[in-house]
């Protein structure tokens, strides 16, 4: 059965018509995968079939390449390549994407618009691309606005500590992926929490901060050993690269 066909809201059908997203999947570019997942199951919250593109792989780049110049900023030519995947996968009919957007220096405020222009000249210009901007205070989303920037926001706080507990646990696993099992498990669970619809701010709160609980105990119990002389690495930077 189609997501929409579960929902009863006449807003959030409407909403979902007016944006031409009936019987289609939204599909959000990963960054990265864990906060693109719980940021879906926000969005879900709300009513709409939100879920991450699959994985990315050699045949991403082959697409991205073929529509980019190597000029753009790599992350670009990823997404690109991986919104044709999802098309040549999935079907033109049953996908839709989101493609956030921002003001500023930085060109992560090109992609939306090279999306668009790309997808045109391929004859896509029928699959839906949608945006959300922070210069508006995500009003396109209409009147779910507020409610959906609350559940977001804690679906960033859960992403930036269950990246926490993998990447402290991590380097020192007894048995390896282990840790890697644990934060897809807690992914998981905080987005069936984050995902819950037809319930108060309050009950869906409730409900992440168990999973995340749950979380921490799943961590602490990974066979590890902790070995005080390896050097701790702090990465700081820019991502921007090109290929
Ligand atoms: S790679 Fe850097 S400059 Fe390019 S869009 Fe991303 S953050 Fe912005």
């Amino acid at each position: 059965m189609p997501y929409s066909d579960t929902v009863t809201d006449p807003g959030v059908l409407k909403a979902i018509a007016d944006m031409g997203l009936e019987g289609r999947r939204l599909y959000l570019p990963h960054m990265p995968y864990g906060g693109t997942y719980l940021l879906a199951a926000a969005i879900r919250s709300i009513g709409f079939d939100a879920w991450p593109t699959t994985d990315s792989d050699k045949h991403t780049l082959d697409l991205g390449g073929r529509v980019t110049s190597g000029d753009e900023c790599y992350p670009q030519k990823i997404v690109m390549g991986d919104f044709l995947r999802m098309i040549e996968d999935e079907g033109r009919d049953n996908v839709a994407f989101l493609m956030p957007t921002a003001n500023g220096p930085c060109r992560f405020g090109q992609y939306l618009h090279l999306i668009k222009a790309k997808f045109q000249e391929l004859g896509y210009d029928d699959v839906p691309v949608i945006t959300i901007s922070s210069s508006d205070g995500y009003t396109s989303i209409g009147n779910y606005s507020q409610d959906l920037v609350r559940t977001a926001w804690r679906a960033v706080l859960a992403q930036d500590i269950l990246m926490k507990f993998l990447l402290k646990t991590r380097p020192y696993e007894r048995e390896k992926g282990s840790t890697d099992a644990a934060y897809l498990k807690s992914l998981e669970e905080t987005g069936e929490a984050l995902s819950l619809q037809h319930v108060s701010q309050r009950e869906r709160l409730d409900a992440v901060v168990k999973a995340l609980a749950r979380a921490g105990e799943r961590f602490r119990a990974l066979p590890a050993d902790y070995d005080r002389s390896r050097p701790l690495i702090g990465v700081v930077g820019e991502i921007f690269c090109r290929h």
